[in-house]
């Protein structure tokens, strides 16, 4: 099987990376392959030698035509500003474009210490790895824009966590891995020409629509900005919480990047977080739009010298005048995205005055009454416009049934100006309000049996039911419904 890299970020400049071989490993195997994702960038799975794929995938063998690095870039974490991180374990191999013409990043995480690894050891967990793979590949097949996952390895090493465990890497693919601290990373040192090259690198790969403008950086930081605003109100309307949404983990792309502490919402809560490092709840479920907003206030601020022409005081008022624009233009496109998205989840295809406030007293109900949030929102998508026994499934949701009722013949009401029969609604339903996400309890059962028993079904079974996350399969409840109170998984962990 040949990848057939073609290599774009190696010829911007030393400035922007660090030539990296990946490092070596003791007894690599093969975990996982993802032919279906191989096949849609075009490899050619016919040929695939395991023994070959091991060592490439374990960083052991270097692929022909590879040029590995490692991207530098700098991060506001948790609000502060580190002027470099870059990565400190992960090394880009390089490029392949699909054969439909999308060019992906391909990097190995975890393939040992580069340049930036600061103290770290350059090396991942198999827990991370599994949990990486898991999420991404399920947000990919809701429908959620995320980096792909082609390849797990087991490096055969221990590494050395709260104890030793055992060691992983993981192969993932993105549109592009530039993120909003990589701007700043060059911002951070004045180098408005990088900046610039940066730029035109990322208009030119990701953003080819805005090439045209009369104004190509403003088209970009508008472009930059619609796409984040979409891609958080997607989280939002699966219950999504991304965990550590810092600058360096903000995609330039649009995509959900760096899966560490991130989770699927079991019983709603607005204020909800996983992240045992998270105190401050500045990713909470809740803040996750006006973060958003926050880190790309960081990148206009990057893109400050390139927005209006001159030296003089007034392009630089323009300049500003331009980003603000752009940045309170997020709010109603969030909004916006938010909205539609609600719409369909509730049913709605008109679109009438009160439909926010249906959508907010049904969150509040299902917040009150600590209800599964997966769980409510497919049982909605089953119910009639007259009511019926469907209406038990998600009435016994409610610790209130009360307040169910009082909601579902509101809703009913709402219903009653929509022209589409019953059937036709529950199937757009049932296509935007999945039966299965990737459940926090399920996911640590695939890490612990992997981790602790080398038993890698548990991973396989849940990564299967994953890959059609909107249609009920016979038999698979148990990854339907909640965790049991004894299984709930209260916290999660960077694993770094
Ligand atoms: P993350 O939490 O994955 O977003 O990582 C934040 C920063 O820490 C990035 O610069 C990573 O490359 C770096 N980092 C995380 N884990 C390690 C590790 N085990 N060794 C070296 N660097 C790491
Ligand atoms: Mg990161």
């Amino acid at each position: 099987m040949k990848i057939p890299f073609q290599n774009s970020y190696v010829h911007l400049g030393k400035e922007f990376y660090v030539k990296t071989l990946p490092t070596p490993v003791a007894r690599p195997e093969l975990i996982h392959f993802n032919t279906a994702f191989a096949t849609a960038l075009g490899l050619d799975v016919s040929t695939f030698d395991p023994a070959k794929a091991t060592a490439i995938f374990s960083g052991n063998t270097l692929p022909k035509g590879a040029e590995p690095l490692a991207m530098a870039y700098a991060g506001s974490q948790f609000g502060g500003f580190n002027p470099q991180l870059g990565d400190g374990r992960a090394v880009l191999l390089g490029e392949i474009i699909t054969p439909n013409g999308i060019r992906y990043d391909l990097q190995l995480k975890g393939a040992g210490a580069t340049a930036f690894s600061r103290n770290g050891d350059g090396r991942s967990a198999l827990g991370p790895v599994i949990r990486e793979y898991l999420i991404s590949e399920a947000m990919a097949q809701l429908g959620v824009p995320t980096t792909r996952a082609l390849a797990m390895v087991t490096t055969g090493e221990e590494v050395a966590r709260m104890q030793l465990v055992a060691g992983g890497i993981l192969t993932r693919l993105s549109t592009s891995l530039v993120r909003v601290g990589t701007f700043q990373y060059f911002a951070a040192r004045g180098d408005e020409v990088s900046i610039k090259r940066l730029a035109d690198y990322v208009i030119q790969r990701n953003y080819p629509e805005v090439q045209s403008a009369d104004n190509p950086y403003y088209a970009l930081l508008v472009a930059v900005i619609n796409r984040q605003a979409a891609l958080i109100a997607k989280w939002m309307q699966l219950g999504f919480i991304h965990g550590v949404m810092n600058t360096d983990n903000s995609s330039i792309a649009g995509e959900t990047i760096d899966y560490g502490p991130c989770a699927f919402m079991d019983t709603f809560n607005e204020d909800q977080v996983y992240s045992s490092i998270d105190h401050a709840h500045r990713y909470a479920y809740n803040n996750q739009a006006a973060i958003g907003q926050w880190n790309l206030i960081r990148f206009a601020e990057t893109l400050l010298p390139l927005l209006a022409k001159g030296d003089d005081q007034y392009a630089a008022q323009q300049a500003v005048n331009l980003a603000q624009d752009a940045l309170t233009a997020y709010n109603t496109q969030y909004h916006q995205y938010w909205l539609t998205g609600m719409r369909a989840k509730l049913g709605l295809v008109l679109e009438k005055a009160q439909d926010q406030d249906l959508i907010e007293a049904l969150l509040k109900t299902m917040m009150e009454n600590k209800v599964d949030f997966t769980l409510s929102f497919y049982y909605l998508s089953q119910l009639t416009k007259k009511p019926s026994t469907a209406d038990q499934s998600m009435r016994l949701l409610f610790n209130d049934a009360k307040a169910f009722d009082r909601w579902v013949t509101q809703w009913r009401t709402r219903l009653s100006a929509e022209t589409l029969s019953d059937t036709d609604r529950q199937k757009k339903m049932n296509a935007v309000n999945p039966v299965y996400i990737p459940r926090n309890h399920q996911v640590e059962a695939a890490i612990r049996a992997a981790e602790d028993h080398n038993d890698f079904s548990v991973f396989e079974q849940l990564n299967e039911v994953l890959k059609t996350p909107f249609v009920l399969q016979q038999g698979k409840d148990h990854y339907r419904l909640p965790p049991k109170p004894e299984e709930i998984v209260h916290q999660t962990f960077c694993g770094t």
